[in-house]
């Protein structure tokens, strides 16, 4: 059989894709990338995020199997598929690095995340030897490895092996007491320890667990994960660490609605992500004085931040929008006085502003020197 493998939205290398390739390659068939150029017997499509759009254009198979959390948080690997080694080939990854999970679930049920509703609470899955079969290092995607005994026992196992981890999806800092931290301090890390840090109780947790960490001997640095959603509380929780030590390194996360896939990223996250994700801007740089596009500064409309374009504030715009516009249209030389500053004025706004940041500026400065309450005045008193 002629495959094809789809990786619709990620490039990170997709377990379920190179357990596939080996699963056909095991019976003989050819497997490749898509090629739209070309003609499958079966393609397989992955797609990891249920926000980002779908592959649109017509794949050329006789058969189509989509899978993914973005298309199907319930559909699994068949066990003979899911046990294989994966066929590393297909993403040239390194011939001493695996990839897999210890675990699988989460005992949790965080509002953004879809790991609980997914997999379920947490329970042993496979064990690091099957997972490396003699590599030296591995990723593993545990959501929650603290979470459970198993996983525990895990890790006590990859420190007699000497195997070199990285627990990409983040540690529970809260999980770590002085027996765990211990543990933690004599694992080989690939590049860092990540914690999750996602609201301002996990601050003080994650400055508890790398003390303790440290305390046994740890150097090295902690990659911090941290969701973005109100702007004040989240500025202040990636901010913190830039006085504490270049060892910690926020990442920022933009809030991501499940429910929503029409969901609009907000500005200020995306600026945001881009001056904390960068260490080099982050530790140089404060966000205020971060410059995201040619010519534009935060610090001209840091005041968009506040604004979430909510149901009641697109309500509010809309109908700032209509009293604007009649009052555009109302001849009165006053209002056409008032009306030419207004223009005047903004010639001076900030140049490159996205349409958001547009929005709140015109509003901030119209809440500030309430022009459009004026123009009303006149209005009322020119009608009786
Ligand atoms: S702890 Fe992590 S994996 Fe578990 S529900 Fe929360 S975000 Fe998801």
């Amino acid at each position: 059989m002629n495959i094809g493998i789809l990786a619709v939205d990620s490039n990170f290398p997709n377990l379920a894709l190179m357990k596939i390739s080996a699963y056909h390659k095991a019976r003989g068939d050819q497997v490749e990338w898509y090629n739209p150029l070309c003609k499958y017997d079966k393609v397989y499509a992955a797609k990891v995020f249920t926000f980002t759009p779908d592959y649109n254009y017509y794949i050329n198979a006789n058969q189509i199997e989509k899978g993914g959390t973005g298309y199907d948080i319930e559909k699994v690997l068949p066990i003979e598929v899911d046990r294989l080694q994966p066929d590393y080939s297909i993403y040239n990854i390194d011939s001493n690095l695996s990839y897999g999970f210890l675990t699988r679930g989460c005992p949790n049920r965080c509002k953004w995340c879809v790991v609980p509703k997914k997999e379920g609470k947490i329970s042993p899955y496979m064990d690091i030897e099957e997972i490396t079969a003699g590599r030296k290092k591995a990723i593993l995607m545990d959501n929650n490895i603290l979470a459970s005994n198993y996983g525990l026992q895990q890790i006590e196992k990859i420190i007699k092996l000497g195997i070199k981890v990285d627990f990409n999806q983040g540690l529970d800092a809260r999980l770590i007491t002085d027996e765990i931290a211990r543990l933690l301090a004599k694992v080989k890390w690939i590049k860092r320890i990540r914690f999750g840090c996602d609201t301002p109780g996990q601050i003080a947790e994650v400055e508890r667990a790398s003390a303790l960490i440290d305390k046994y001997g740890y150097k090295g640095e902690y990659f911090l994960y941290c969701i973005l959603m109100d702007f004040e509380e989240s500025f202040a929780r990636v901010n913190y660490w830039k006085s504490k030590s270049r060892r910690f390194l926020p990442h920022c996360q933009p809030f991501r609605d499940l429910n929503n896939p029409h969901q609009i990223i907000p500005q200020w996250q995306k600026d945001m992500a881009h001056w904390a994700d960068r260490k080099e801007i982050y530790m140089s740089c404060d966000f205020k004085d971060f410059s995201p596009r040619k010519g534009f500064y935060v610090r001209n409309t840091l005041k968009y931040c506040e604004m979430k374009l909510n149901k009641k504030t697109e309500r509010l715009i809309k109908r700032r929008a209509a009293e604007f516009k009649k009052l555009y249209e109302t001849p009165n030389p006053e209002v056409d006085k008032i009306i030419s500053e207004l223009r005047a004025e903004a010639t001076k706004r900030p140049q490159n502003m996205s349409k958001e940041e547009e929005i709140a500026y015109i509003l901030k400065k119209a809440d500030e020197n309430c022009d459009h309450i004026e123009i009303r005045k006149i209005l009322n008193v020119s009608n009786t």
